[in-house]
């Protein structure tokens, strides 16, 4: 098969596929029997098999460690000489909830405590020097099973544990704050202060907190090395990692721990909740968020499996398909392999099981292939702004954690989930500063940034909300953006688009959002050379009045772009679809790597190698084959090969060339079906 190679450190030829295994599935001889069988017939699903070394989310008394430990070092020993390299996935440490809190660890260990004091049941803290002599006998048994690695799950973390919406606010976690920062604060001091004015003041003390928690989490993951490779030091460690804003977002020191002085490598899962495939927006959604992580990892870490979870685990709760999808979405997003977590809670037999281990057996080239052009190599094109502290600046009035009224769905939406329309035109996802080609700037994040860090971003290509303009302006950098606030409208208010070059075919075309639910903001010209892209009017085409969408090159040769009207909404018609399309081309000076041409329902990641070959994954997310997609392509080349799912290639030659840029067109993309094109 032929591919173009963007590898980096990755020299790997295959994707890093695993199966975890729950104790209903190898607890009972027959049983395990019976699953190495299943596995054996479709040998492509997994090279790995890790086993889940208990069946509750809360911690287990040692007793029962270490009675699974005793068989698990039958079942590892088994699976290697199946040919598998075989490890074990510890599900629970801190433990994630109160769940089956009375068969749970009991005795005189700190629980996870809340910024009110209260405390979880059967979550522990990770400080607790007590807790530490278990979590020190639990590691120990599982080393002594002699796995090739052990997994961490992601109960490491601060957040989000049950009851407990943020920990750990006990008195020996106070006390280590207190000492790192020169500080004498109570817990009710402390959490006060997180709230307290000056901006400045509360920012720099919230940044301190996710520092301390994201060191707690450095502490807790040397201590496991240490315990580990003192038994074993080629045991691989991994962790899994979902949304750790509130951690302090330090994967490269989590990963240097758990590496330990001989520099073992260390595997990764990155994941977030898709556990049905009844929304399948929230795949994107968790490819997003993926994305977002493994930006963060450092390019040591080759071994990046997504999770990919159907929890409650029952067949019809997703599809095969939609895994397959999700495995090459989230290898699109970064990862280097998929860890199924599929098969069921219980001592039932897997045979219900069978199609989809066939299914997923059968699209194992295509992950391979994937991962194999890919590498590491990571994707550019449109990325949020974003910063590893930046839930530090989230709830700017106050009530950061004092309230269980903030949700963090909510927080979800304004920091991750903001741009999903955007990702689902046919514009190129990216997951950092230093890939973005242009930046999304939305509602209260540039408080997250300093005022060179802003001044850095607008001297290039941004796209921002009215809300973020209002900020801009209160931090003293409005003039960068040609426009400033001149008021908000919440209700009768459409947009339409006006003859402004940008919008091509577009122009007079209108769009109604709901104004109630992203307020309209009147956008002021502050200079002449401001061009506007809409302005307000009624839906019954009267009173076309206020601008609320324009464009400015700032004297540092910056782009802007302030979309008042529905910014991040309301966006899948043609005319919206091309304005955007031609303005970020424009917003990024013809940088952007490329783009769907055509007006389609896709999301899109491109990779750009040193010698200017292009890889694109293009994902059709409609429900209707996506035939004559054409793409642009910001290169030289002229020929390509789109790959499908089934790994059939198909040659490809340039339509025609448009400025920078080739338009090719690929063959058809069945509905939620994947293609991968090389240019
Ligand atoms: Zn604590």
């Amino acid at each position: 098969m032929k591919s173009v190679s963007f590898i980096k450190p990755l020299t790997a030829e295959t994707a890093f596929m695993s199966l975890r295994v729950w104790p209903g599935q190898w607890l009972k001889e027959d049983r395990f029997t019976g699953l190495l069988y299943m596995l054996g017939r479709h040998r492509a699903v997994a090279d790995e098999i890790a086993f889940q070394n208990a069946c509750t989310l809360s911690p287990v008394p040692i007793t029962a460690i270490r009675e699974s430990a005793r068989v698990l070092r039958d079942r590892i020993m088994r699976s290697k000489a199946a040919g598998y390299r075989a490890g074990i996935n510890v599900v629970a440490t801190l433990g994630h909830n109160d769940e089956y809190a009375p068969d749970a660890l009991q005795g005189d260990f700190t629980r996870m405590t809340d910024v009110d004091g209260s405390r979880s049941t059967a979550i522990f803290c990770s400080n607790d020097v007590a807790f530490r002599d278990y979590v020190a006998e639990l590691y120990r048994a599982m080393a002594e099973a002699d796995p090739d690695f052990i997994w961490i799950d992601d109960d490491m973390r601060f957040n989000s544990h049950g009851t407990v919406r943020f920990g750990c606010f006990c008195d020996t976690c106070i006390r280590l704050f207190n000492e790192a920062n020169g500080l004498s604060h109570t817990r009710e001091s402390l959490v006060t202060a997180f709230d307290a004015p000056p901006f400045d003041g509360m920012l720099n003390l919230r940044r301190a907190w996710l520092t301390h928690n994201a060191n707690s989490i450095v502490s807790i993951l040397s201590f496991i090395e240490r315990n580990v490779h003192l038994i074993k030091p080629e045991i691989q460690l991994g962790q899994m990692t979902t949304q750790n804003d509130y951690d302090g977002n330090e994967l490269d020191r989590w990963v240097a721990a758990l590496s330990g002085e001989a520099g073992t490598a260390v595997k990764w899962r990155p994941g977030s909740g898709f556990w049905s495939d009844e929304i399948m927006r929230n795949l994107l959604s968790k490819s997003h968020h993926i994305g977002m992580s493994n930006s963060m990892l450092p390019e040591t870490v080759s071994d990046i499996q997504s999770e990919i979870e159907s929890w409650p685990y029952q067949p019809l709760g997703k599809s095969a398909h939609t895994m397959a999808v999700e495995v090459a979405a989230y290898i699109a997003a970064g990862s280097t392999g998929a860890a199924y977590n599929i098969l069921g809670f219980f001592d039932e037999s897997p045979e219900e099981y069978e199609p989809l281990l066939q299914h997923l057996a059968a699209r194992r080239p295509f992950f391979d292939l994937l991962v194999k052009t890919q590498g590491r190599c990571k994707p550019v094109g449109v990325s949020p702004a974003w910063n590893r502290k930046v839930m530090a600046s989230n709830h700017p009035q106050g009530k950061w954690l004092g309230t269980r009224e903030s949700p963090y769905c909510e927080y979800n939406r304004a920091i991750y989930d903001f741009p999903m329309e955007f990702l689902q035109i046919g514009l190129p996802s990216a997951y950092s500063s230093a890939t973005a080609e242009v930046t999304l700037l939305a509602g209260d994040t540039p408080l997250a940034f300093d005022r060179p860090e802003l001044e850095d971003m607008l001297s290039r290509s941004v796209y921002m909300d009215g809300r973020a303009l209002a900020r801009i302006h209160e931090m003293g950098l409005g003039e960068l953006t040609g426009f400033k606030v001149a008021g908000w409208v919440d209700r009768d208010c459409a947009e339409i688009l006006t003859d402004d070059l940008l919008n091509g075919t577009g122009a007079g075309r209108s769009r109604e959002s709901a104004p109630r639910i992203w307020p309209c903001a009147i956008l002021g010209q502050l200079d002449d050379s401001t061009r506007i892209l809409a302005r307000k009017i009624k839906r019954n085409g009267a009173d076309c009045s206020f601008p609320c969408m324009g464009i400015y090159e700032n004297a540092s040769g910056g782009r802007v772009a302030v979309a008042g009207y529905a910014p991040w909404t309301t966006l899948y018609t043609s005319a919206k679809a091309l304005q955007l399309k031609r303005l970020f081309r424009w917003l990024s000076h013809d940088t952007l790597s490329g783009y769907v041409d055509s007006f389609h329902k896709v999301s899109l990641w491109l990779r750009r190698d040193e010698n200017g070959r292009i890889a694109a994954v293009v994902l059709n997310v409609s429900q209707d084959a996506a035939e004559e997609l054409v793409i642009s392509i910001r290169t030289k080349n002229t020929g390509g090969t789109v790959t499908n799912m089934n790994c059939k290639e198909t040659s490809i030659s340039v339509l025609e060339q448009d400025g920078p840029y080739m338009k090719f067109q690929l063959p058809a993309i069945a509905p939620w079906h994947l293609a991968l094109l090389t240019v």
